[in-house]
């Protein structure tokens, strides 16, 4: 039921490992064509374009650190030129420096917002324009459980993610009539390499009674990109825990 999204170009930040890296292979088998964002892993992200072409679509790794402006710029310049133009934005990128109250400084709030927000706002500005003028485009913002509940990161992190869902209903209202729709996917609690040292103590607390996949945020985040009638929502993949 949901549109097809063969011959779409999906642009995936953070796709080097964890659930960027689920969201690019399925919108891959989804039919979409990747780009695959990293900040250092290089190997890990030309393994995941590597299964992408495995799968038939076209795929290329593309460094660069989304949180700088001139990065971003450079990034979407490099997709449109190898691809066309960016269809999907996936902004997926993130940090969770985690920070109790007595603990935390300047530098993690900035450091934080920096990567987390301000990023999917510098792409979100790069490459609404061409979305707009195609006249179809998806931005899904990889938010948290910690947007609106407390979480085990941090202030900060609640504050990046809570910043977030507001950059997609501000988006979103400003977009619907350009056949561009925004939405967030908020997980909690997937297993990946940010949750690590979480795991043993969360998982007893997750009401399905355990952790997530990345796989299972890449199905909603593919169902989003599939839906052309919701926009400005958060789609929650918690396992039931809605107030963390
Ligand atoms: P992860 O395993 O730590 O992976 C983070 C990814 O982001 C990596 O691909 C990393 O690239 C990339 N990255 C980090 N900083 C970047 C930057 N400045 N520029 C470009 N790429 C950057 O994290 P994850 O668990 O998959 O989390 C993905 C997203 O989901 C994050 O936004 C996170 O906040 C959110 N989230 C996760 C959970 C969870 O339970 N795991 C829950 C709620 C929300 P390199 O590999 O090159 O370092």
């Amino acid at each position: 039921m949901t549109e097809s999204l063969t011959a779409r170009v999906a642009l995936v930040t953070g796709a080097s490992r964890g659930i960027g890296r689920a969201i690019a292979l399925a919108l891959a088998r989804a039919g979409a064509d990747v780009a695959v964002n990293y900040l250092e892993r290089e190997a890990q992200a030309q393994a995941t374009a590597a299964q992408i072409r495995a799968l038939g679509r076209k795929a290329e790794a593309f460094q660069a650190d989304v949180s700088r402006t001139v990065e971003v710029a450079g990034l979407v310049e490099q997709v449109e030129h190898r691809f066309g133009r960016i269809d999907i934005l996936v902004n997926n990128a993130g940090i969770a420096l985690r920070r109790g109250l007595d603990e935390l400084t300047e530098d993690d709030f900035d450091r934080t917002l920096l990567v987390n927000l301000k990023s999917a706002f510098l792409c979100t500005q790069a490459v609404f324009p061409g979305m707009r003028a195609r006249a179809w485009g998806r931005i899904i913002n990889i938010s948290s459980g910690a947007a609106r509940g407390a979480g085990v990161v941090g202030a900060h992190y609640n504050a990046s993610k809570a910043g977030m869902e507001g950059l997609t209903r501000g988006y979103a209202t400003r977009l619907a009539r350009d056949g561009v729709t925004v939405n967030a996917v908020a997980p909690s609690l997937i297993e990946t390499d940010m949750t690590g040292p979480l795991r043993a103590e969360n998982a007893a607390r997750i009401p399905v009674g355990r952790m997530g996949t990345g796989d299972e945020v890449a199905m909603a985040v593919v169902m989003v990109a599939g839906n052309g009638y919701m926009t400005g929502q958060t789609v929650q993949v918690n396992g039931g825990l809605h107030f963390n």
